[in-house]
């Protein structure tokens, strides 16, 4: 029997991960394969913990503490482990996010040093926008290839309210900017009763006339407050409802091809017309692990195979303990190797991450 089936311990400084007793079973070779067959080709890389607003869903109301500056990865350490996953692991797309990726003052050199790799990934940013407008042209032009914004509604009041911060102009302006910049902008729209849910088809038609793909995404139990509660939840099923009762809705014709989003043509009622696109991701209702295609890092530089996973694997640690490319990508596959076949949230025994969205990086 393996020793390890839940991922890899933490290797506490270690340079290599000699004194850690690896599955006699992983692969030592190759890309990011688990036991169930999956392949992760697509890295979500958190760049900070700290945020600039306090969403209900994900952060308390007074913020969580936040990690000293020496344990979050560095932009030199990003730029290594990012070549470690695309060059020894086969990752193809990277997605930075966090907290708040436009925190990070040099966020523009760390597009840059990953446009820059051999192997060089296809680029995208996840972020509020709050700043997003001084910086979308910069971003753009180290490499960034994709963007996606969340904004939960066009009403400042409700804004306010779900984000516990006035920054509705803010993420407006972020998102002219973004639109400037970049040719497809999608939207992450996270719905929550009794304060956004009615703005679900309002939302929608904004980002169909300005060519925006809008994605609901169904609430996880990811918040710091633990106040998520499934009977209360929004669910896939309700959304398309919602505004299957403004719009027509027909199953998109492209292939999902593992994307988390099932996505839908929408169609005007009264004309028939092709509006444009919709996506609904119903991580809850209708998992998608058997398809999962994700492996993410922390911004403490951790390997975690799932958004509920309860172990992290440490790769900043024997990184700067001097561990080479090599050790670093045996490390990520063990870790990989040990996911499980899926987030368990309606087994009985389920129990919510310590982590919060905004601390693993969603
Ligand atoms: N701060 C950036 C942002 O908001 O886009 C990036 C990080 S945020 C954690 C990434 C995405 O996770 C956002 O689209 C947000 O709406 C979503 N999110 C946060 N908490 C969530 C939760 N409990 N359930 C579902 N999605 C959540
Ligand atoms: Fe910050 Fe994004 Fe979490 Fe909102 S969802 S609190 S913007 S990290």
């Amino acid at each position: 029997m393996s020793p390890v089936d839940l991922g890899l311990p933490r290797v506490p400084g270690a340079a290599a991960p000699a004194s850690v007793t690896l599955p006699a079973d992983r692969p030592a070779t190759g890309g990011l394969v688990d036991r169930y067959g999956r392949v992760a080709t697509d890295l979500r890389v958190s760049l900070t913990d700290r945020c600039n607003l306090r969403c209900t869903y994900c952060m308390p109301a007074d913020g969580l503490p936040s990690l000293a500056r020496e344990k979050v990865m560095s932009r030199a350490e990003i730029a290594r482990l990012v070549g470690v996953a695309t060059r020894e692991l086969g990752v193809q797309q990277v997605r930075f996010t966090g907290g708040e990726p436009l925190l990070r003052k040099d966020l523009v050199e760390i597009v840059a040093d990953v446009a820059a790799l051999e192997h060089r990934p296809e680029i995208s940013l996840t972020t509020n926008a709050v700043g997003l407008e001084s910086r979308a042209r910069a971003l753009r032009e180290a490499g960034l290839d994709r963007v996606n914004v969340s904004l939960d509604t066009l009403d400042p009041d409700t804004f306010a309210t779900l984000a516990r911060r006035p920054f509705l102009e803010r993420t407006l302006a972020g998102i002219d900017a973004a639109a400037r910049e970049f040719d497809l902008v999608k939207i992450n729209a996270v719905l929550v009763r009794g304060v956004n849910l009615d703005h679900a088809a309002e939302l929608l038609a904004w980002c169909l006339e300005r060519g925006f793909e809008l994605r609901f995404i169904e609430q996880m139990p990811l918040d710091a407050d633990h106040t998520w509660d499934r009977s209360a939840m929004v669910t896939a099923a309700e959304v398309r409802g919602l505004i299957g009762e403004r719009f027509a809705l027909a199953p998109d014709v492209e292939p999902r091809d593992g994307a988390p989003a099932e996505r839908f043509e929408v169609r005007s009622r009264a004309t028939g017309d092709r509006l444009g696109r919709v996506g609904i991701i119903a991580s809850v209702t209708e998992p998608f692990c058997g398809d999962c295609r994700r492996t993410r890092l922390t911004a403490e530089g951790g390997v975690r195979d799932c958004l509920f996973a309860h172990t992290e694997s440490d790769l900043l640690g024997p990184l700067r303990a001097g561990a080479s490319d090599a050790v670093l990508a045996d490390l990520w596959r063990t870790a990989m190797w040990g996911k499980g076949a899926g987030h368990g949230m309606d087994d009985p025994s389920f129990t919510q991450p310590d982590r919060t969205m905004s601390a693993i990086g969603g």
